[in-house]
């Protein structure tokens, strides 16, 4: 993690984090130079351990769900297409992509031929057989509607008016001899198409739950000239043959969603820029600098974004863990199960009802149908590649493997059978099949967490993104454990046999927290989504961390005092089910989330948390003070609060408060 010196609390997050507004900008679009685009390649038949093969069934799937239906019932949304153009760039770069730009859709940017990804066929073959075995609410309805969208004929966009850019920069390429990159050769282009399909086929679904139509392009399907729409909404200035970003050079892919829904375009790039200047290597007020851009220029892949190497390692997480005593459960007992089941009482029950809690606000509801999807996709058969069983090297590998992709923190243990449940979610026992645990973990944002209450209408959406963004990075890197020829399965928020803050433990990604379920890590504080994937790959283990947070959590009660729902002990940990632990009340936890009327969910723990932190420098000392110094815990906590942390920042809140009426309409919320 390169520390930034600047915070960028009063930069709008329609702006993004690149200052896109400091470049030279002309009337109209060139047209001279730009190269034609050509399709990508996921088929890698030669190279069974390539990272590029495994990555190919979740692109044909995002590729299958680029179009669908359009709600019959029109959202009430504001008129004004600057605040259209706004909101929608501002929900891109809260889906992480780098450079967001808009322009009007002209026919010259038509392909003469559309391409069509040839992996959706092979796909719609392969999942005439796949079942799902999830209790999530509303995954029937998300399955019948993936089925329409593999056998719809194609769709047109004659009507479309307006284009949405989304550039993504490559990741760097993997050094000579770096340790754990042999899977990542030739993969840069490729992960970062997969990324810009997840936020242009997200948003363009977004449009259309508002009511208009829309349909996502992206570098294996689309119906558009991707490089010509990235130049005319002011991203990119063709140059040598090439496409040249002012900030990131040439090394970036692209996507791309068309619609009728009006907004105001982008002024395109001059072919002659300025100097970027100190402002930029500096970072001056943007999340991006010279320095920081790229979080791996100067560490290696495996080591990840954050300075693990510098945490204190312990045979044993920091809160006992009685293991001979921790219960196996079936799944049915889950809060969320639960409360589908109506075990927690009919009004419960009827916000579970169809997985309302994420329909009710239409950001959620976009991430919540390609989340569906990729349940088909995150178990298989193993296939007949060539098992490798060097241990360290096999997690070197997973590990490296999953930074290229952009998770923000991974952590190996062993999968012991108490993390799994006694029976799956339609009752049939299981019988523990993997002794490995990859957990990974993905930052919820601080950027949208810093605007919002933590249980407002962007609540559900923060969760949302990241359970989604596991379930496409994982499910790749359970894919590519299946190519090498061994068995895994990537346990989702949607499907999982596992119980995963136990495994965030053992593989050292944090620590119990005063929140309960919730693991904090020192870097990422508890502003954080998990998911695991088991394997019987044979891999090394990592060991339990300590930074000081038993004592911090025990002298600080911020999020007890700040929880709606009064979930969160104020008192000690106790021992309960074998592990000691913080007890939070998690039946009245779920019941606000899944009943409260003026937001969609919560997250307001981990929002107030004095662990949520930005990310500066300025920070660099409330860190070291907090994991070495635990007598000043009480105060440092104090001094959170007089720093008015935790609170509110206007200028960061993009998102349009709209709840879904009962006749599917997106509406303002009282
Ligand atoms: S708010 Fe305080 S008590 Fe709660 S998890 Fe954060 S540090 Fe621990
Ligand atoms: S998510 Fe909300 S209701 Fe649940 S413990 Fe956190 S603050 Fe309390």
């Amino acid at each position: 993690m390169t520390l930034r010196v600047f915070s960028d609390r009063s930069r709008p997050v329609h702006l993004g984090p690149y200052p896109l507004e400091r470049l030279a900008r002309q009337d109209t679009p060139l047209t001279d130079g730009i190269p034609a685009p050509r399709p990508l390649d996921f088929q890698t038949p030669d190279r069974q351990d390539s990272l590029i093969g495994a990555m190919a069934e979740h692109q044909a799937m995002m590729d299958a769900i680029r179009d669908g239906l359009v709600n019959k019932a029109r959202a009430t949304c504001p008129d004004d297409p600057v605040e259209r153009s706004n909101h929608l760039k501002a929900f891109g770069y809260f889906s992480d992509a780098p450079m967001v730009g808009i322009c009007r859709l002209s026919p010259a940017a038509y392909l003469e031929t559309p391409w069509r990804n040839p992996g959706i066929d092979r796909l719609a073959n392969d999942l005439r057989t796949r079942q799902t075995k999830t209790l999530a609410s509303g995954i029937d309805l998300i399955m019948a509607d993936l089925k329409d969208s593999m056998e719809a004929p194609p769709s047109t966009i004659q009507d479309h008016s307006h284009a949405i850019v989304f550039l993504y920069d490559h990741p760097r390429a993997p050094r000579d001899g770096e340790p754990g990159t042999g899977w990542l050769t030739g993969a840069e282009a490729h992960r970062s198409c997969l990324r810009a399909s997840e936020t242009a086929v997200v948003l363009a679904n977004y449009i259309r739950l508002l009511g208009w139509d829309a349909k996502a392009h992206t570098q294996t399907s689309s119906d558009v000239d991707l490089n010509r729409l990235a130049v005319a909404a002011g991203l990119a200035i063709p140059r040598d043959g090439d496409l040249v970003n002012p900030f990131i050079g040439t090394r970036f892919g692209l996507a791309a969603l068309t619609t009728t829904f009006e907004m105001t375009p982008d002024r395109p790039l001059a072919r002659r820029q300025p100097g970027l200047g100190p402002r930029w290597w500096l970072g001056y007020r943007t999340a991006k600098s010279a320095f920081n851009r790229d979080p791996y220029a100067r560490r290696a892949f495996h080591m990840g974004p954050h300075p693990f190497e510098t945490l204190k390692r312990t045979e044993a997480p920091t809160t006992f863990i009685d293991e001979p005593r921790v219960p196996r459960v079936p799944k049915r007992t889950d809060m969320f199960a639960r409360a589908q089941f109506g075990d927690l009482g009919p009004a419960v029950q009827e916000g579970a009802k169809g997985g309302h809690y994420a329909r009710k606000a239409a950001p959620s509801m976009a991430e919540r149908r390609m989340l569906g999807a990729f349940v088909l996709l995150q178990d298989g058969a193993p296939g007949r590649g060539p098992r490798p069983v060097d241990a360290p090297g096999n997690a070197l590998a997973i590990k490296a493997a999953s930074y290229f992709l952009g998770i923000d923190a991974v952590g190996i243990s062993r999968c012991p059978d108490w993390t799994w449940y006694s029976h799956d979610a339609t009752g049939t026992p299981i019988d523990p099949p993997h002794p490995n645990a990859i957990s990974m973990i993905v930052d919820q944002g601080f950027e949208t967490m810093e605007g919002a209450s933590g249980d407002d209408w962007i609540s559900v959406a923060q969760s949302m993104r990241a359970y989604l963004r596991f379930s496409l990075l994982g499910g790749v890197i359970a894919q590519q454990i299946r190519n090498l020829g061994y068995s895994a399965k990537a346990h989702t928020v949607l499907d999982g046999d596992v119980l995963q803050p136990p495994l965030l433990l053992l593989s050292g990604l944090g620590e119990v927290s005063r929140i309960g379920e919730v693991i904090l890590n020192p870097f990422l504080g508890p502003r954080l989504k998990s998911g695991v994937v088991t394997t019987d790959m044979p891999l090394d283990h990592e060991k339990p961390i300590d930074f000081g947070l038993q004592a911090f959590c025990g002298a600080c009660n911020k999020c007890a005092r700040e929880c709606p729902s009064g979930a969160i002990t104020a008192g000690p940990k106790l021992m309960f089910n074998g592990y000691e632990t913080w007890k939070s009340d998690s039946q009245k936890c779920a019941t606000y989330r899944i009943t409260t009327q003026g937001g969609a969910m919560c997250g307001r723990c981990m929002k107030t948390c004095p662990w949520n932190l930005e990310g500066l420098f300025a920070e660099k000392p409330f860190r070291w003070a907090a994991m070495t110094l635990p007598v000043l815990a009480p105060h440092l906590a104090k001094l959170d609060d007089r720093l008015g942390r935790g609170g509110l920042n206007p200028v960061k809140k993009w998102w349009w408060d709209l709840e879904i009426d009962d006749k599917g309409a997106y509406r303002p919320t009282p």
